[in-house]
């Protein structure tokens, strides 16, 4: 049996909750228990705590009843309830892990750091991908100098969203680089082990309350330069490409939790692939998350990764709206994801789901 294993809560048992969340945690058993589920639905509650023999459901009218049971909460909430949720349970002693965008602000983001820092509890953002083998591998190919030095960055991330989900309802804090576009600022960042100092976007169409696409321009120290594109209205694609003086590194897909991924590698105009076998990309985060609570270590990525992206996508919204560049100010940010933060489990069979639905409607 486990030493000890911290008890987490998940709030709001919506998609990514049900395919992925709850079931890593039979890959997390070393350290993680799943102890409570908070949902407003209550044939998911009954169901989901028969079947994964949870002992306590509750409402989110029970939300401070509930915080007073565990050591943790996992928040997988629209954008829009991420702050507010994550306060909560910090100022009742919790720790928080809460999924990506951090919150829609930078006030917000702030907020949930300060509330963690006075709680004493610690806070990390779901970045599953800051854990997983070909992400992190492409940040040793750039850092190795491998293709030279890194200076380029382009990417393309589209997924189909139907209307009426979360991702496109302006209230639940929808929008394409809330939701898909931060993959992409977070991977260019990591890469290129910097922050952007100057952005540019331009927004494209209308899916429902936000914009269907947006295309963005990050500039970077040393005149590195970082594009992308997410979009709502295109069928799947998640790719990046790194080019270096010496070489580059294609990465498709680059995103997924559901598929494997591949590394194309071109040096010295010969080309390499490989393989990386799809994993369970959930339970590393709560095997590290719980790591840190039970050795006080220091969750990365924490709340300054999570600021980080808020203030480029805050910035990319503003410059597309006003059509002219947007200037960001210094961040200080000097962890970056490596190769010791990799951890392996295996893939989880996709469930049934409840009341829930796949951002492409499925
Ligand atoms: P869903 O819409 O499928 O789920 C959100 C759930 O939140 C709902 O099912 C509902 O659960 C609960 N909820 C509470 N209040 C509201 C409200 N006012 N409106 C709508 N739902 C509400 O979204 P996802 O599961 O796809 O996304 C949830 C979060 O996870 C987002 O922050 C998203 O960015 C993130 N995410 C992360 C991914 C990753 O790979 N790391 C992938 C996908 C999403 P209930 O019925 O139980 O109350």
């Amino acid at each position: 049996m486990p030493k000890r294993q911290i008890r987490y809560a998940v709030v709001g048992l919506g998609h990514i909750a049900q395919v992925a969340v709850l079931p890593a945690f039979g890959n997390a058993r070393r350290n993680s228990k799943l102890a409570a589920l908070v949902s407003g639905d209550s044939l998911k509650r009954k169901a989901l705590s028969k079947k994964y023999e949870v002992e306590n459901a509750w409402s989110y009218e029970q939300y401070d009843e509930c915080l007073e049971t565990v050591d943790a909460v996992y928040i997988a909430l629209p954008n829009s309830l991420h702050c507010e949720y994550a306060v909560r349970a910090a100022r009742a002693g919790v720790h928080v892990l809460v999924e990506k965008p951090m919150a829609l602000t930078e006030e917000e983001c702030e907020r949930m750091t300060h509330a963690a820092r006075d709680a004493g509890v610690k806070l990390m953002v779901a970045y599953r991908l800051h854990f997983e083998r070909a992400n992190l591998e492409a940040g040793e190919v750039a850092r190795s100098g491998r293709i030279g030095e890194p200076r380029l960055f382009n990417s393309t991330f589209c997924t189909p969203v139907v209307p009426g989900n979360i991702r496109v309802k302006r209230d639940a804090g929808g929008g394409v680089l809330y939701d898909i576009g931060i993959y992409c600022i977070n991977a260019a960042r990591a890469l290129f082990r910097d922050e952007p100092v100057e952005v540019r976007a331009t927004a494209a169409g209308t899916l429902d309350e936000v914009e269907e696409s947006v295309s963005a321009l990050l500039r970077f120290p040393n005149d590195r330069v970082a594009s992308f594109t997410a979009s709502f209205g295109a069928a799947k694609v998640s790719e990046y490409r790194l080019a270096g003086t010496k070489g580059d590194l294609a990465v498709e897909p680059a995103y997924d939790y559901a598929r494997p991924l591949k590394h194309r590698l071109t040096l010295d105009g010969e080309m390499r692939e490989r393989r990386f076998a799809k994993r369970d990309q959930f339970a590393p985060e709560l095997l590290y998350f719980s790591d840190c609570v039970l050795q006080n270590g220091t969750p990365e990525p924490g709340g300054d990764e999570g600021l980080a992206d808020v203030r480029v996508i805050r910035a990319l919204y503003r410059s597309a709206a006003t059509g002219q560049p947007v200037a960001l100010e210094p961040f200080a940010k000097r962890a970056r994801p490596s190769l010791e933060q990799e951890i392996r489990r295996p893939p989880v069979e996709k469930p049934e789901v409840i009341h829930a639905a796949a951002p492409s409607g499925g």
